[in-house]
């Protein structure tokens, strides 16, 4: 260890070692935790009573994690076996809070990766959320309604003892939607009898959901990129943009990114892109995607001057002036980022959680891009689900106008708050350090409140 490090620095790289110790086979965990405690540094300096509390190492470690056996069987009548995830992270501000992710690739890893930035994210939004994410390595693609509703039934079977509107309240991520959401709120509710609403977000409007919280994260993502563009004097309006991923994030940033002018020209899914030199024809992906449930190559089937190219991560060869990752993480490695800044991208926004690898991050940091992190950028789901369970609690709706403008407004504030965290702790204009400086703080100041714990 260098002599030169501060003593924040120091800190923060025996904590990020212990954990590479503890948890070794853990690479999207490690890479979350690198990212963040790293840029902690100048806080941790000026706060020497955050180490004396131990709190980095509080931090990284989660209050609960939960795993569980969940059997259902296949329309053949064979018996299958999935595991589930709950992390229960971190409750210093509210209840845990973050979304349920059904893919294959899920382990808990990854889960830990999306648990641990969701605590820093929730902080941002401003809203009394703490920090959680779950899932299961089940895959939804392929499988019949009956299927997919007897693993959400098996799964919640479980799950209902460890969640709760004041306690645990899990949403939608990756593979789960209204489909899957409503069938676990209905096993929940049969389990414990009554209707707690507030136990779930991103319900059905007519049972408790809240407007705008479908198109929440792709709204608020290009909000906050709109936030970005105007510290330039740019805006969305002529500008090219490409969005990866054609799911719930992605269709609503490439509705809002085209409301404000912008064309679209090319999305995605794990098969490959599609380029359409006449801007994407959003009503032929929501078609497509949210109703058809189909790849996206069929896009092309309707539009003959669309083009489809079968590998995904190629999609970032094409030149644009906004690059939105919607999809995954680590979907944008050192060299598309330098293909992209290449070719002039002047804005990066994440809508994907952990989308740009750390190489990534510092090419575009390098090259002057503006770079809106994820756990700033695409906020805007949870924030709305925080809104969510407020009208769940008031037993009341507000309007899609009401809670699209508290949406714009949260999205304003977390990029004003990230901004003056950066510029105080001396990095100016670096969202990346700003968010994690603005979201930690919240944090550690109310774990240093309720003592150790
Ligand atoms: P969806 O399941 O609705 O869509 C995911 C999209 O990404 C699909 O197009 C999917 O393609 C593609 N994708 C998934 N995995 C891969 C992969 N390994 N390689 C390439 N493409 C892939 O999920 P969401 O839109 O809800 O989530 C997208 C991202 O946004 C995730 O990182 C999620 O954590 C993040 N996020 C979501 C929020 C929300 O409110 N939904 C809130 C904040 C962040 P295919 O269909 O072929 O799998």
């Amino acid at each position: 260890m260098s002599l030169t490090l501060t003593a924040g620095q120091k800190y923060a790289h025996e904590v990020y070692e212990a954990v590479v110790r503890r948890d070794p086979g853990e690479p999207e965990f490690h890479q979350a935790v690198y990212e963040i405690l790293h840029s902690l540094a100048p806080v941790l300096d000026q706060h020497p009573e955050f180490a004396q509390a131990g709190l980095l190492e509080r931090l990284v470690e989660p209050e609960r994690i939960i795993m569980f056996r969940v059997p259902w069987v296949d329309d053949q009548g064979n018996v299958r076996v999935n595991r589930g995830f709950r992390v229960q992270f971190n409750s210093a501000i509210g209840p845990y809070k973050g979304g349920l992710r059904f893919h294959p690739t899920v382990n808990l890893s990854i889960i830990k990766f999306l648990g641990f930035e969701q605590i820093f994210k929730n902080s941002l939004t401003g809203l009394p959320i703490g920090g959680g994410k779950g899932g299961s390595d089940f895959d939804p693609k392929g499988k019949s309604d009956g299927e997919v509703m007897r693993f959400c039934q098996s799964f919640m079977t479980e799950l209902y003892r460890h969640i709760g509107p004041d306690i645990d309240v899990p949403a939608g991520d990756i593979g789960v939607g209204a489909r899957e959401i409503g069938y676990m709120f209905g096993q929940y509710r049969r389990i414990r009898g009554g209707n707690e609403a507030g136990v779930f977000t991103g319900k059905g409007i007519d049972y408790g959901g809240s407007l705008v919280r479908k198109e929440a994260t792709g709204y608020g993502l290009v909000y906050f990129v709109e936030e970005m563009l105007k510290t330039r004097g740019e805006s969305f309006a002529g500008k090219t943009v490409v969005v990866s991923g054609s799911g719930n994030v992605a269709i609503y940033a490439i509705e809002k990114a085209q409301q404000l002018g912008a064309r679209v020209v090319a999305c995605s899914d794990s098969g490959g892109y599609v380029y359409d030199p006449d801007g994407i024809r959003l009503d032929t992906v929501k078609r497509l995607k949210e109703v058809e449930r189909k790849r996206i190559s069929e896009y092309v089937n309707h539009h003959p001057k669309a083009t489809y190219h079968p590998d995904c991560r190629d999609i970032w060869n094409i030149p644009c002036h906004i690059a939105l990752p919607c999809a995954t993480q680590n979907e944008i490695d050192k060299k598309a980022a330098e293909t992209l800044a290449a070719n002039g991208v002047i804005a990066v926004g994440e809508g994907a959680n952990m989308p740009s690898t750390l190489e990534a991050i510092d090419v575009f940091l390098g090259k002057g891009v503006l770079f809106g992190p994820a756990k700033a950028a695409n906020a805007g789901g949870v924030a709305v689900s925080a809104l969510e369970m407020s009208q769940n609690s008031m037993r009341f709706s507000w309007t899609f106008e009401e809670v699209d403008a508290k949406l714009k407004q949260i999205m304003t504030n977390i990029h004003r708050n990230s901004l003056e965290a950066a510029e105080a702790y001396g990095h100016p204009g670096n969202l990346v350090v700003g968010a994690n400086i603005a979201g930690f703080l919240k944090v550690a100041r109310i774990m240093l409140a309720n003592g150790i714990i």
